[in-house]
């Protein structure tokens, strides 16, 4: 597996930070497997392996789910988050580490992270009006929508109309690093089918997204205005980073970054493919930071044509295994 640089002797994978709002199933598995499987491999080969997965524990989803339980937020994701490492011991997982993004660490990484951003400049507020899909935590335009307004993802739910005052991130100040990124290191994306669909998404224009949230608790202040909360996925990519940090070391970026930065390889699920080959170099070179080796996006497990998943309520748990 191509990184940076071909002679350094640690190897950083990633799976996917998994959404708390219920338990584990096989399409998470599915992922996690594999990227066992890669560290595996790597550790054959001598080196030394960081495996990270963990959880996205922040978010619209997660706090109706937790209010339609009858349980504060936090209390569903430590209900939840076991169910997770029960399930990646009972498969022979070996992660090395567990990330919790409700944990204290992080938000001191993310804090340090969204200040760097913040000083580039690429941080203003503005008025954010669109459909959202809270089940991709996402706004959608409305040409990639479904008759009846529904999500082309969660086909079972219908995006909801949002008009609110959000602070923004300057995506569209990163099209063409983004392109040169993508034409230097044609690897940085993989398969390649994906590679042409993100091109094809950058070439149409980037816009500016939202990384904030009014009118939602569950989530972390955003450091220069308390009113708001940070967009849950512009804190869980950060999560990757919050993960690196030796379990005493102080939580501080220059510590998160000294030893497995950059990150390998992003084994994700196509459907945050956006997220990671897009959104996330852009952060990483708004606040300066090196670019990670490679994100790898596999297609979904189906039933029935559908992806299987929590949201269509069409997948296997471990209850049914
Ligand atoms: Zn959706």
């Amino acid at each position: 597996m191509k990184s940076t640089d071909r002679t350094k002797n640690t190897f950083a994978i990633t799976t996917p930070l998994y959404y708390v709002n219920d338990l584990p199933h096989v399409g998470s598995a599915y992922t996690t497997m594999a990227a066992d499987a890669l560290a595996r491999f790597e550790r054959l080969r001598g080196k030394s392996v960081l495996m990270i997965t963990g959880t996205d524990e922040h978010g619209q989803k997660i706090q109706r789910t937790a209010e339609s339980l009858g349980r504060s937020p936090q209390a569903h994701c430590d209900l939840v988050v076991p169910g997770f490492e029960a399930l990646w011991k009972q498969l022979d997982i070996q992660y090395d580490r567990f990330i919790r993004t409700t944990s204290r660490r992080h938000e001191y990484i993310v804090k340090e992270f969204f200040q760097r951003v913040w000083n580039s400049g690429d941080i203003y507020l503005n008025e954010q009006k669109g459909w959202y899909c809270v089940s991709c935590e996402e706004f959608k335009d409305e040409r990639d929508l479904l008759p009846g307004n529904r999500c082309s993802i969660h086909p079972s739910k219908e995006v909801e109309w949002r008009d609110e005052e959000n602070y923004f991130f300057r995506l569209s100040r990163y099209q063409d690093q983004l392109l040169a990124l993508y034409a230097e290191r044609p690897d940085f994306i993989a398969p390649e089918s994906r590679r042409n669909e993100v091109l094809s998404f950058v070439n149409s224009g980037l816009q500016d997204f939202s990384i904030s949230r009014v009118n939602l608790e569950w989530g972390l202040p955003i450091p220069v205005d308390s009113s708001h909360t940070i967009y849950v996925w512009f804190d869980a990519l950060l999560g990757y980073v919050t993960a690196l940090l030796d379990p005493d070391s102080d939580p501080m970026l220059e510590n998160a970054l000294s030893k497995w930065w950059p990150i390998d390889l992003h084994l994700i699920g196509k459907d945050i493919l956006r997220f990671h080959a897009v959104y996330w170099p852009a952060m990483l070179m708004s606040a300066g930071l090196p670019m990670p080796g490679r994100v790898f996006a596999h297609g979904f497990l189906t039933k029935d044509g559908k992806k299987m998943g929590k949201t269509e309520g069409n997948t296997l748990t471990q209850s049914n295994w």
